[in-house]
């Protein structure tokens, strides 16, 4: 058992937390413009449509801003590491901000190439997170990805 947090998925999110169980990427996506939404939410904010479905994405995209946590702040998660905005490919200005993994925090930079991995928190809950473009995450069975501290 990971001794991190564990998200808690509610009506709107529950889709996405379970898409990412089965290691997909999966966002709502505006029937009335087309709009994928991040986070999750039961209406567009683009043109306010509730007629909302769920599509999967690349996962690939880019970083587009940065922090690296030098202390630690979360339970279970040993600084120091980046947290990273992604803006997906499919959407100029569709981001998620996860954890960046499989990769020295130092070497994080803005517009590097990322995909997303998924961390398996538990046996309900995985983490989208992102590595550099071109990372192999391991098959099933792995429990978590590594973080590097080595420069690779
Ligand atoms: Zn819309």
């Amino acid at each position: 058992m990971n001794e991190r947090p564990v998200p808690v998925a509610d009506d709107d999110s529950r889709p996405y937390w379970e898409a990412a169980r089965e290691h997909r990427l999966e966002l709502p996506q505006c029937g009335g413009c087309g709009s994928l939404l991040f986070p999750p939410r039961p209406r567009c904010p683009v043109c306010l449509s509730t007629d909302l479905t769920w599509a999967e994405v690349s996962g690939r995209g880019r970083v587009h801003s940065f922090t690296i946590i030098y202390v630690p702040v979360v339970r279970g998660l040993e600084p120091p590491y980046a947290v990273a905005q992604v803006e997906l490919d499919e959407q100029p200005g569709l981001r998620l901000v996860a954890n960046s993994v499989n990769c020295d925090p130092d070497a994080v930079s803005v517009e590097m190439p990322v995909q997303v991995t998924f961390e398996d928190l538990d046996d309900e809950y995985s983490l989208p997170q992102f590595a550099p473009l071109g990372f192999l995450p391991a098959r099933a069975g792995r429990t978590m990805p590594e973080v590097s501290h080595d420069g690779r």
